[in-house]
């Protein structure tokens, strides 16, 4: 009971399903195709990027050596020989922030500390921030970050730019535990580490009430809906759990058994 069907209905049907067949192998080649292009805009973005940035760190900022800042000098030295970390550069920049950051695609990466931090910290809170950015050297967080800095010239469709974009938030996070454990080692005072952290959202600390007082209010954050949504947009991950992940990896045996071998090490040299 099916003979009036129309006769050309059957191949029209075939005709649509290879053209459907058809597009969708182009589109699935394009892609293919356009991977490699994007990656290699990509490379050249963040290259260019990170050179123009390192020219006007020249320009602007001030290049830390023996000559001009030997303290400061001897304890980034004595931070990257604890790490094992290849060599660095540092530079202090004139900002007003009190804020550090890592970047470079090869040996010697780059260390920028902005100014008030010499100011603000202590000797231990500052072997701990430089310890954090040498971590992100020695992981390499530096060089990978440097590369996708340049993902943010590339095009790509809003839903895919939001899940990559999350994507890596949400790695930045892990990263910035895994560099506060660097800092850790670096400094070999847990205490120092926590302060360090507490002092670059406050902006400084003057007595150790209002340490108490601001680690009081720090301890208050929650996890409510909103602040997790705020997390998951951001780089950093709430200080709250920051500051937990270095009581948790001060209770470590690993933590104790690195430390101890640092400390030896140090000794023997
Ligand atoms: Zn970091």
């Amino acid at each position: 009971m099916t003979s009036y069907r129309y006769p050309n209905e059957e191949i029209i049907l075939l005709l649509t399903l290879g053209g459907l067949f058809v597009v969708l192998l182009l589109t699935a080649g394009l892609t293919v195709c356009l991977v490699p292009l994007l990656v290699g805009v990509m490379v050249v973005l963040a290259y260019t990027m990170n050179r123009s940035h390192h020219q006007s760190l020249l320009q602007q900022a001030t290049l830390v050596g023996m000559e001009n800042a030997p303290q400061l000098a001897r304890l980034v030295e004595g931070c990257r020989r604890r790490l094992r970390t290849g060599p660095v550069q540092t530079f202090v920049a004139p900002q007003r922030a009190l804020n550090a950051y890592t970047f470079g695609f090869s040996s010697p990466q780059v260390v920028v500390l902005f100014q008030p931090l010499l100011r603000v910290m202590d000797a231990d809170e500052l072997r701990f921030i430089v310890g954090h950015e040498l971590g992100h050297v020695g992981l390499g967080h530096a060089w990978l970050n440097t590369l996708l800095g340049g993902m943010a010239g590339v095009p790509l469709p809003f839903g895919a730019a939001v899940v990559v974009t999350l994507a890596f938030r949400w790695w930045n996070r892990a990263c910035e535990f895994s560099a506060d454990r660097a800092g850790m080692l670096a400094c070999g005072k847990p205490e120092k580490a926590i302060s360090a952290l507490v002092k670059l959202v406050t902006g400084g600390i003057s007595s150790q009430a209002e340490m108490d007082r601001a680690l009081q209010v720090i301890e208050a954050e929650d996890d409510s809906p909103l602040h997790v949504l705020t997390e998951s947009l951001s780089t950093h991950p709430m200080l709250v759990k920051r500051i937990d992940q270095i009581r948790q990896y001060a209770a470590d045996p690993q933590y104790r058994r690195l430390l101890a071998q640092i400390e030896a090490q140090n000794q023997g040299a």
